[in-house]
C-alpha cells in the first residue's frame, strides 16, 4: 500500500499532522519508535498550551491528540524507523518491523534531552541519573535530588520534584537562570528549592548506583565531591541542560543547520514531497504551540504537494 502521507514521530507536531491529514481524507500513517507524545509527556505541568489551563498534564494533553488523530482516520503503529529512501517519487521509510511508501513525508522527530557528557553519566542512567521527573521523581520519595540546568524545564521540573524529594537543589552553570520569570518566581518562592550557582557537574560515580557526583564552581574553579545524607542512604540527579534534535537518520539527505532540518514558512525541506515539523527544524521557539501549527501546515501543504505532484 502506498500511503498519501506517512509521518515520522508521534509527538505533538506527528499528531497535529495526522490530524490535519487525515481530516483532509489522505490515507495517514504515524510511526512512532516509542510511547506517542515525545518529549511533552515527560512533564506534568503544560500551562502554555491554550486551552490546558484545567486540564495541564502532557500524558492528558496527548492522550486527547492520540485520539483526535485517530478519530479522523489516521493509522499508528509502533516501529523504530532505521532507513529511509527519498529519491523516487514514491518514498520509502524503513523500519524494524516493516516498510512503509508514501507520496509525502512529515518528519517530526523531535528532539532529545541533551547529556551532561561527563564520566559516569552513561553508566549510571536510570540508576540514579534522570532525565524525566514525572517517570522517576517516585523513586526520590523523602531523599535528596539535585537538578542540573536552568532553563524552563530544569525550574519547573525541579518544582514538580518538591512534592515527591525532601530537598530539592538547581545546580546551574551561571548566577541566573534562563528559565521564564513566571516559573523563576515559584521556584524560589518554594521552601524546598534551593540553588547552586556556577557550578557544573563533572562527573558522577557509583558501582552500579549513583554514589557521588563532582561538582565544579566554574568562577573559583574549586572541585567538591557530594554524598548522600547517611540517614538517607541515596539521591538522585536530574539533568535538563536542554535537547538535541533527532535528525541522525537524515544526516547527508537533508539539509541541516547544526542537526536541525532547514524547512521553509511551509515546513518544505530541500526534498519535494518531504516536510519538517516541530523541534528538529531550524526555529526560534520550541514549544507543543509551534510544533502543532507546524504539523497543521506540513500536512496541508503535503496534500498541496499531492494534488499537483500525482493523478487521481
Ligand atoms: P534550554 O532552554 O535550552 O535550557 C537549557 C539549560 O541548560 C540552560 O539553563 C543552559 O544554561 C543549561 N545548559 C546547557 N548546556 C549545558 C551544559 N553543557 N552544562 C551545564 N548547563 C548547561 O532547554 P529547556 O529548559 O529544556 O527548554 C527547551 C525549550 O522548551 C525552550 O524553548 C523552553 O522555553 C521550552 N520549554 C517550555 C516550557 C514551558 O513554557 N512551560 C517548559 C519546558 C521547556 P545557560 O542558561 O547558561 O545557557
Amino acid at each position: 500500500m502506498v500511503y498519501d502521507v506517512v509521518i515520522i514521530g508521534g509527538g505533538p507536531a506527528g499528531l497535529a499532522a495526522g490530524l490535519y491529514a487525515a481530516r483532509a481524507k489522505m490515507e495517514t500513517l504515524i510511526i512512532e519508535k516509542d510511547a506517542f507524545g515525545g518529549q511533552i509527556v515527560t512533564t506534568d505541568d503544560v500551562e502554555n498550551y491554550p486551552g490546558s489551563i484545567h486540564e495541564p498534564t502532557g500524558p492528558s494533553l496527548i492522550q486527547r491528540m492520540v485520539e483526535q488523530a485517530e478519530a479522523f482516520g489516521a493509522k499508528k503503529i509502533s516501529d523504530a524507523i532505521v532507513e529511509v529512501d527519498f529519491s523516487q517519487k514514491i518514498k520509502v521509510v524503513k523500519g524494524k518491523d516493516g516498510e512503509y511508501k508514501a507520496k509525502s513525508i512529515i518528519i517530526a522527530t523531535g528532539a532529545v534531552p541533551r547529556l551532561i557528557g561527563c564520566p559516569g553519566e552513561k553508566e549510571l542512567t536510570g540508576r540514579g541519573v534522570s532525565y524525566c521527573a514525572t517517570c522517576d521523581a517516585a523513586f526520590f520519595e523523602e531523599l535528596e535530588v539535585f537538578v542540573m540546568g536552568g532553563g524552563d524545564s530544569a525550574v519547573e521540573e525541579a518544582i514538580y520534584l518538591t512534592k515527591f524529594a525532601r530537598k530539592v537543589t538547581v545546580i546551574h552553570r551561571r548566577d541566573e537562570l534562563r528559565a521564564a520569570k513566571s516559573i523563576q518566581e515559584k521556584a524560589f518562592k518554594n521552601p524546598k528549592i534551593s540553588f547552586m550557582w556556577d557550578t557544573v557537574i563533572t562527573e558522577v560515580k557509583g558501582d552500579g548506583i549513583l554514589e557521588s557526583f563532582i561538582i565544579k564552581n566554574v568562577k573559583t574553579g574549586e572541585e567538591k565531591e557530594l554524598f548522600p545524607d547517611e540517614d538517607d542512604g541515596a539521591f538522585g540527579i536530574f539533568v535538563f541542560v536542554g535537547t538535541l534534535p533527532a535528525t541522525e537518520l537524515f544526516d547527508g539527505l537533508i539539509e541541516m543547520d547544526n542537526g536541525y532540518i532547514i524547512t521553509d514558512d511551509n515546513m518544505k525541506t530541500n526534498i519535494p514531497g518531504v516536510f519538517a515539523a516541530g523541534d528538529n527544524r531550524v526555529k526560534s521557539l520550541r514549544q507543543v504551540v509551534t510544533a502543532t501549527a507546524d504539523g497543521a501546515i506540513a500536512a496541508v501543504q503535503a496534500e498541496k504537494y499531492i494534488d499537483e505532484n500525482f493523478e487521481e
